[in-house]
């Protein structure tokens, strides 16, 4: 019987594990035995794997019954590494207890420092240390921490007992703090404990150990932790290890210190060591934002104009180490890393390496510069950066030009810029936010409690921290513009506002801040268009050139058209025409058609829209010279175009002169029990020939004319919207064919044109072989196909869809991320069917899904023609292609060597 191994030990110049181990270690266990193995000074420890945590929710949160004695033995072996023993009265082995999960989560789930401590081995720590002071501060934080994190205590009661310390002998800092004192504060803890719980602090070491693996464990079903993984698509079995790490010191004097570092500056991607600490502390204070850390460069210290000196300048021997550290680290893992460390009275221990988290801009930066330092190539370049982050780059920023009166400055945490109102507290940035507020979030500091909050903020400002505190991290992560520790903004949260500036904001009251100076600014500024040049086009060239997917834009204005090219769209993939029939200009009209008892009544209304049609048509044509244009003709059910309250009727028909009760009973017929599969779609031109006929022959004439005026033939493809038969698509092809031949015919001229369909019904998809007969092209509309495949309605879905997530029966919204079981089913066997009859049939996607990266990689395997998105998602979709060319092309390479 072979025995599964549970625990995975490291320290001492070794490991059991290595950074290839994620998925069982987690990114922290993995990178610490890692680093472990490459003989860097890591404290030693042990890793319980994530495979411990999957049993545990697995069997009723019992543990797996040989993992204890593993523990048992992990323990010893980090005992005789570092000669002491846990739990021993003159001698004790502290340890860590962390969370690691496969990705990293910052923040997200709780740590225990210092655990082991009871009222004897606090003695010997102090007997040990010779620092009477450093025990007791150890064991009170330990006290909160773990009362916290494993009993449930809130840290307030803690607070209050150490502010009122604090007052009483007159000082402000911890560290001014004496031994003494802090004895006191450690019985007043246990009394808070004991009051609060009803029990005692538990006092033996195994039960502190087993109650903060426990605690681990359960901190991966907690609510941020659920909302993080959500938010960042992290499935819940992957499961969190848990790291037993003996404790090292930051908090034992001068000498002693923690810190975090990146190798490169994340925000701007500036390939410079960057990064804060704290003298005498402990690893949470860095990030929790308690005291604001000083520089570790003295570059850095000067840039940001602090006068406290930087770690360079304290400890320079220490720091000399550190940086040939981290440059190893950095080669070694060949990306930017992101660094926890401590030095115990003038040694360096790594605590933490992983890949950092990075701005979009950061992220380019990055990416070029190892591609051209030779660490990477460029293929890989390409899978450095992640496609959805592009997007903060794509978004206006504040006019430099445009006057801004700044109110207060803080740190420039996370960049862009952001207008909004003033909200001070989470939950109602949330219910704003889903009311489509923007709104500017502004905290004292955030915590894990505020990630909803964050999430549906437009920015974020925070009184205190520094770049590495909560907010910074979390902000850059999700892309929002942060400014951090802006000590000028005053937050007097009872009453609603905060003042700076000698001036008072009130909730609700409009700011702007810019992420990338620090500047929080009164009312609001201008904006303007993003410049992208330099790493970005670089970047992007390395795409394109790796692509095989063509990316078109949906859009139907010309200022979308423009937008989209300017973002390097290969065409429009989608143009809708309806939203030309709402134009102000037109709207009359088009209610004189719907109106019309007869087909010439039709027409002659028709015949007035046909040349504001044209007209769109000839601007969209020119704007996209050269590239194709898919025009899909009307497709909404002709109701949407009509008054439907008595009162809009009579004000209609009070403007256009049409009559009050003809508007009303035509209403009242065209009404839809179910609109969405009713008289639609196709289903219009087949009832209403006249309406396509119209629209057909306002394509061809623009074409022509565009063709005529600039020499060159624009390339039409008129797309049949809803189509289920073949036979439909017969009558429609015969249709487009017939009037375009009477256009050319009338101008004796002639171009090449296409006529296809949209592929959104389950049965279009079926018999797309009948389809192909006629359809020379087929776009397959997946916001449709997805609502007609699941009968769902995207529109009432979000009563239903967060109990389908939250009960794992969707790993992901349809509507967002393509379903590539059924929607990908039908999609992959239209394009087979379809291929049969015409086998140079021309295959997109168009809905939502074209900007969506992982839709993106299934039409790469589906082999589709292109895809088409949002204007401002095409340099997404563009990265997003090259991606999934690669990583088909690095899978057929596997498949070959097997
Ligand atoms: P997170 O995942 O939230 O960063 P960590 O497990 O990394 O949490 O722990 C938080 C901080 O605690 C670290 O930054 C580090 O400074 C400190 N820490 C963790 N383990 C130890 C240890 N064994 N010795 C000293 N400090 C530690
Ligand atoms: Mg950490
Ligand atoms: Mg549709």
């Amino acid at each position: 019987m072979t025995m599964t191994k549970w625990v995975y030990g490291f320290g001492g110049g070794s490991a059991d594990g290595d950074a290839s181990m994620k998925n069982l270690l987690g990114g922290k266990g993995a990178n610490l035995a890692e680093m472990s193995s490459l003989g860097l000074p890591v404290p030693p420890g042990f890793t319980i794997t994530t495979e411990v945590c999957t049993a545990y929710y697995e069997n009723g949160q019992a543990y797996p019954a040989d993992l204890e004695s593993q523990v048992e033995a992990a323990l010893g072996k980090v005992e005789g590494i570092v000669g002491k023993a846990f739990g021993d009265k003159s001698n004790p082995l502290l340890v860590s207890v962390r969370s690691g999960a496969r990705a990293s989560m910052p923040g997200m789930m709780d740590t225990v420092l210092n655990l082991g401590l009871n009222d004897e081995t606090v003695e010997g720590l102090a007997g040990l240390s010779g620092d009477r002071r450093f025990a007791f501060d150890s064991y009170r934080r330990f006290i909160t921490m773990y009362s916290n994190v494993v009993l449930g205590v809130g840290h307030d009661a803690f607070e209050e007992v150490l502010d009122e310390t604090k007052d009483r002998l007159g000082v402000s800092q911890d560290t001014e703090l004496a031994a003494a004192d802090w004895e006191r504060v450690v019985g007043r803890y246990k009394q808070v404990v004991l009051d609060e719980t009803g029990a005692e602090f538990p006092q033996d070491p195994k039960a502190q150990l087993w109650g903060a693996v426990s605690a681990v464990f359960a901190s991966w079903m907690n609510d941020r932790a659920k909302f993080y993984r959500r938010m960042h698509d992290i499935p819940e079995s992957w499961g969190t290890a848990v790291n037993v790490q003996s404790m090292v010191f930051g908090n034992m004097g001068d000498t002693s210190a923690t810190g975090v570092a990146f190798t490169r500056n994340p925000s701007t991607g500036e390939a410079k060591l960057y990064g804060e600490f704290l003298i005498n502390a402990q690893g949470e204070d860095v990030v929790a934002g308690i005291r604001t850390p000083q520089a570790l460069t003295k570059a850095g210290r000067e840039e940001m104009g602090e006068t406290k000196p930087s770690m360079e300048e304290a400890m320079p021997e220490v720091f000399a180490q550190f940086r040939d550290t981290v440059g190893r680290l950095e080669r070694h893992y060949r990306d930017m890393q992101d660094i926890e460390f401590t030095v115990e009275q003038g040694r360096l221990w790594m605590l933490q390496t992983r890949n950092g988290k990075r701005t979009a801009k950061s992220a380019l930066k990055i990416a070029v510069e190892l591609a051209s330092e030779g660490l990477i190539d460029r293929e890989e370049a390409i899978q450095r950066v992640e496609p959805q982050a592009l997007d903060q780059l794509l978004h206006p920023t504040l006019d430099p030009k445009a006057p801004r009166t700044v109110i207060a400055k803080g740190l420039p945490a996370s960049p862009g810029a952001a207008t909004g109102k003033i909200v001070f507290d989470s939950d109602e940035a949330e219910r704003l936010g889903q009311l489509g507020e923007a709104v500017i979030l502004v905290r004292e500091e955030t915590s894990p409690e505020d990630i909803h909050g964050m999430h549906a903020a437009r920015g974020i400002v925070t009184a205190r921290g520094g770049m590495t505190s909560h907010a910074a991290v979390v902000a850059r992560g999700m892309g929002r513009p942060c400014v951090s520790g802006a000590g000028g903004v005053h937050i007097d949260d009872k009453a609603g506002q905060f003042t700076a500036s000698g001036q008072t904001f009130k909730a609700g009251q409009i700011i702007t801040i810019d992420g990338s100076t620090g500047d929080v600014i009164e009312g609001k500024v201008a904006m303007i268009e993003p410049e992208l040049t330099g790493d970005f086009q670089t970047l992007m060239a390395w795409a394109d050139a790796a692509r095989r997917l063509k990316v078109r834009a949906n859009a139907e204005t010309p200022l979308d058209a423009s937008t989209a090219r300017g973002f390097g769209a290969e065409g429009i993939g989608l143009c809708r025409t309806e939203h030309m029939f709402f134009d102000d200009t037109r709207i009359a009209a088009v209610r004189e058609m719907i109106l019309a008892d007869d087909e010439a009544g039709r027409r002659a209304a028709l015949a007035k829209i046909e040349p504001f049609q044209k007209a769109d048509f000839v601007e969209l044509f020119k704007i996209m010279a050269g590239l194709p244009v898919t025009i899909r003709l009307l497709d909404p059910p002709l109701h949407e175009f009509l008054p439907h309250n008595e009162e809009d009727v009579k004000a209609v028909a009070a403007a256009t002169g049409l009559d009050a009760d003809k508007l009303m009973s035509r209403a009242k017929a065209l009404h839809e029990t179910n609109p969405m599969l009713g008289h639609r779609g196709c289903r219009l031109g087949v009832a209403y020939p006249e309406i396509y006929e119209m629209q057909v022959r306002a394509i061809i004439e623009a074409a022509l004319e565009v063709k005529a005026e600039t020499g060159e033939a624009p390339l039409p493809e008129i797309m049949h919207p809803l189509v289920a038969k073949g036979q439909e698509m017969k009558f429609l092809r015969e249709l487009t064919d017939r009037v375009a031949e009477a256009v050319f015919a009338d101008r004796g001229d002639r171009l090449d044109y296409m006529v296809g369909t949209m592929i959104e019904l389950p049965r279009a998809a079926l018999r797309a072989d009948d389809l192909a007969e006629y359809a020379e092209f087929f776009s397959f509309g997946t916001n449709d196909l997805t609502q007609t495949t699941f009968g769902i309605s995207r529109d009432d879905s979000g009563r239903f869809l967060q109990a389908y997530l939250d009960k794992g029966i969707f790993e992901h919204d349809p509507f967002v991320r393509l379903d590539p079981e059924g929607v990908g089913d039908l999609i992959k066997i239209a394009a087979e069917r379809g291929r049969k009859v015409r086998p140079n049939v021309k295959l997109g996607i168009c809905g939502e899904h074209g900007g969506d990266p992982s839709s993106i990689a299934f039409c790469e395997g589906a082999g589709l023609d292109y895809v088409s998105c949002s204007p401002y998602r095409v340099p997404i979709a563009r990265l997003a292609a090259a991606q999934a060319a690669l990583s088909a092309r690095s899978g057929t390479e596997r498949e070959k060597d097997r």
